[in-house]
């Protein structure tokens, strides 16, 4: 007997039927003595849609009310599994993000869950009852409705679990664990038995969608013990811990892409100490994302200096450029859109020289352009050309060992 928390993602309650067999699940484990917190995402796509029901009335919607529609998702869905199962005979209630005391920072659209008031929850548990909580929302000290950023109902879950100090947090989704590459662009992918925080928050940074990188993150600062499994099957699922027990003769845990890359090109910058202080804090304070930076030639008096940002980011980053021109002394802006991240993750990295050479010798030999390139203790990332996001995915797949399980430990030699 414990207290978990668990989370379903929007495929596994797209339909009244998954949500009947959800309710089934919680119920097997309420059978058990379990004391259960269940954090829900929206149905099926049901957050993509009033996204772009918002489009049609806005190109540029405030973000205030995107929230407030947004969030409008799970309470459709929490609603309807605390009705499952009462109808089966089990007592259960549903609450919002302000309900469950999921506390955040006054921002729209990324907030992060700064603490959890959690009496209202404990209080529900004392009485018996399967409380419901709705993933990815919150509420800012002004008391006003915030949203943890797509995909963030798995960091409810985690921060819940870390809050109430649960035994346990499972991330039930539509895969049946985390697997070597994403297994819808890879058929050869291998689900890991474990993996550890730092090579699955690099994953999840990198684009490895089935966890929301903040979630890793939290995971890691409370030392949550995190499973991610199927919600169809009974299937084990991938534990993510401390240090996994794999780690050891594996140089590559992963491979991971994220097609949402734009490379800008800030062209005839003054070259003088403070140039990319004034830039990237100008960014920064316009809440621009930066991710891979990269200066040519400090020595002339002039330099170019190119970085990687979220195509959501564009229009923001060039007004932001635009408007502070004078101030920053470049010449003119180019950005290049089309662009994917392609990288590979591993602790054994580390130990293993020649790592990032193998990947560039790889592609190169697939006649793969790199563009950019950035590197960790533990991974290789390289900016390519999207159409060639796939070939390079699978080739990296396959040249460090991943098709297999078998092979991952041998690789080690590398
Ligand atoms: P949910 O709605 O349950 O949160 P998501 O779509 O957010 O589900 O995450 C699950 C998806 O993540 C999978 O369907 C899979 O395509 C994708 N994915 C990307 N990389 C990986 C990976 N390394 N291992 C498993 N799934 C991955
Ligand atoms: N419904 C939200 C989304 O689609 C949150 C989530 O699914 O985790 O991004
Ligand atoms: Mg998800």
């Amino acid at each position: 007997m414990g207290l978990i928390v668990q989370k379903f993602g929007g495929t596994s309650v797209g339909t009244i039927e998954r949500i009947q067999r959800v309710a089934d699940r919680i119920i097997s484990y309420k059978k058990e003595g379990h004391d259960m917190v269940v954090v829900v995402s929206a149905m099926g796509k049901s957050t993509d849609v009033l996204v772009d029901m918002a489009k049609e009335i806005s190109a540029n919607p405030s973000e205030r009310e995107m929230d407030m529609l947004l969030t409008t998702g799970e309470q459709v869905s929490i609603a309807l599994l605390s009705m499952a199962l009462q109808q089966k005979g089990y007592d259960a209630v549903s609450l919002t993000g302000w309900q469950a005391g999921i506390m955040t920072e006054s921002v729209h659209g990324k907030a992060r869950i700064k603490k959890l008031n959690s009496e209202r929850i404990f209080r529900e548990l004392r009485s018996g009852r399967v409380v419901i909580v709705a993933g990815f929302q919150g509420i800012s000290e002004e008391g006003e409705i915030t949203t943890l950023g797509r995909g963030g109902s798995d960091t409810t879950a985690v921060a819940l679990a870390a809050g109430l100090k649960a035994d346990k947090c499972e991330i039930f989704t539509d895969v049946s664990g985390v697997f070597t590459a994403d297994p819808r662009v890879v058929p050869t992918a291998q689900k890991l038995p474990a993996i550890s925080y730092d090579e699955m928050l690099e994953l999840a940074n990198l684009g490895a969608g089935v966890l929301h990188p903040r979630s890793v993150e939290v995971a890691k600062k409370h030392q949550v013990k995190l499973v991610v499994r199927s919600s169809f099957t009974a299937e084990e699922g991938t534990y993510v811990e401390e240090v996994s027990g794999m780690e050891t003769g594996r140089v590559v845990s992963g491979v991971a892409h994220d097609d949402d890359v734009v490379k800008i090109t800030v062209v005839g910058m003054p070259a003088r100490v403070g140039t990319l202080s004034g830039l990237f804090n100008t960014l920064a304070s316009n809440q621009v994302n930066v991710d891979i930076i990269i200066q040519s030639s400090y020595e002339a008096a002039v330099t170019n200096i190119s970085f990687t940002i979220a195509l959501g980011d564009l229009p923001r980053a060039l007004k932001t450029l635009e408007s502070n021109r004078e101030q920053l002394g470049f010449e003119k802006i180019d950005h290049e859109m089309g662009l994917a991240k392609v990288s590979i993750v591993g602790a054994g990295m580390i130990n293993n020289p020649g790592v990032a050479a193998e990947m560039f010798r790889q592609l190169a030999e697939q006649d793969i352009p790199i563009k950019m390139v950035s590197t960790s203790d533990i991974k290789v990332s390289c900016v390519v050309p999207q159409e060639f996001t796939e070939l390079a995915v699978r080739t990296l797949h396959t040249a460090f060992g991943l098709d297999t399980l078998e092979e991952i430990a041998i690789v080690h030699g590398l």
